[in-house]
């Protein structure tokens, strides 16, 4: 085996032991690109190696997704077929795992009315309803990692000569996922630890409100009552502890649904629904965005905005300082998943229940009562930067200095 087969083989190994934390006897269900055969049969080896009863691959072709926009009659993007969600719902109620391969061309949809894309997402929305409640509260185990595909790779790497970006891209997502350590299955144990102890410092703060401020950005986030940050991964409900981002650098909240207020501008572009949103502001009041601008994507972003009404508000809160690994490569890679571990991140839309306590186990209304936004949609935008500063408001009305540019100030190891 060559160096490039070996790193392969252990991510391929960190998905299934640490991703998903796959259990004898499970089914996988594993999406991944149709350009990344290879990889993709390397993960099914290992999960059955690792015991899985059955794994169905699915495979993503985004060239097909784009001849629909492309070709298909109006009332194509108000349909969603049943079957497909139903396979999604029996899969969290049977106790299945999920791992999604993502590679996401973020000039995919270039060219294509935003009209037609929101309006597909919100028909997949509404018919994943169910299967959506189940992995927003962890039912099941389930993981969200990268792999290049040559679309993505371009964008990334455009500098490099055609014939090295995709390699490029490998080496950074084995770089950023530990791939490079002697062992990464015991390296991921070890970060897993640092962040779940930066989560127990926040939990012990209690902070009531955070505030940001730095350039175009004057913002007051007020937390939900009994908030718990979260940092690293999470138990599903068999008690079976897996990471659903990999890679993952964040420390992450619930914020009050009606306690922001002020300003805040991205600090990178937003790759939504294949088109890029870039330099927009949102101004909000009492939890509610009440303006926005933007310098690019100005209609997908109102398009996300009238998703419903809990998409004009937050859901997530995430701090991620500028010194962490994918932050220090300062790439822009067009893809939340990155991104977001790259920046401090805020989420238009849905609250996580878990960002509660016993949060899994509240109601809507409960769960609404301690602040918790619902929606259909859930979409990370970047703020963090190096002129980023934080404050964090105890209880008791004492404010104390969180991050200063950019970074931690809060003791964290
Ligand atoms: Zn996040
Ligand atoms: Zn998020």
């Amino acid at each position: 085996m060559d160096n490039y087969e070996q790193q392969l083989n252990k991510y391929a190994d960190l998905l299934i032991k640490v991703g998903v934390k796959l259990q004898p006897g499970q089914v996988l269900y594993l999406e991944s690109p149709i350009e990344v055969p290879e990889f993709t049969r390397i993960v099914v080896r290992k999960a059955y190696e690792a015991g899985a009863k059955f794994v169905q691959v699915v495979w993503v072709d985004e060239t097909i997704s784009r001849i629909r926009f492309e070709s298909a009659p109006d009332d194509s993007f108000t349909y969603y077929p049943q079957w497909t969600a139903s396979t999604m719902e029996q899969l969290c109620e049977s106790g299945g795992a999920l791992l999604s391969l993502l590679a996401d061309d973020p000039d995919l949809m270039n060219g294509i009315d935003a009209g037609k894309i929101s309006a597909a997402a919100k028909a997949a929305s509404v018919a994943r309803q169910k299967f959506r409640s189940y992995i927003r509260s962890n039912k099941i185990s389930w993981c969200l990692a990268n792999v290049p595909t040559r679309a993505w790779a371009n964008k990334v790497f455009a500098e490099l000569a055609d014939a090295e970006r995709v390699q490029a891209l490998w080496d950074v997502l084995f770089k950023i996922n530990r791939i490079d350590h002697e062992d990464p299955v015991a390296s991921w144990k070890e970060h897993i630890q640092s962040l779940q102890h930066l989560s127990g410092i926040l939990n012990e703060k209690r902070y009531k409100k955070l505030h940001y401020k730095g350039p175009g950005t004057d913002l007051t986030v007020a937390l939900a009552q009994e908030h718990v940050w979260i940092g690293g991964g999470g138990w599903n409900q068999d008690g079976v502890y897996f990471v659903a981002n990999m890679p993952t650098e964040e420390v992450f909240t619930m914020p009050h649904r009606s306690g922001t207020n002020g300003y805040v501008t991205s600090t990178m572009p937003l790759n939504y629904n294949g088109g890029l949103i870039d330099g927009f502001t949102l101004t909000f009041r009492d939890g509610q965005v009440v303006d926005f601008t933007a310098n690019v994507g100005y209609e997908s972003l109102k398009e996300l905005l009238e998703t419903d009404e809990g998409a004009k508000y937050l859901g997530e809160v995430a701090l991620v300082p500028q010194d962490s690994p994918i932050s220090n490569l300062n790439r822009i890679f067009y893809d939340t998943g990155l991104d977001e571990n790259a920046s401090c991140h805020l989420a238009i839309g849905s609250a996580y229940p878990f960002n509660v306590q016993n949060g899994t186990k509240l109601s809507k209304e409960e769960l609404e009562a301690r602040g918790a936004n619902t929606s259909m949609t859930h979409v990370d935008f970047m703020i963090g930067s190096a002129q980023l500063d934080i404050d964090g408001e105890r209880q008791d009305g004492t404010v104390e200095p969180l991050f200063r540019q950019g970074n931690w100030v809060i003791v964290t190891s």
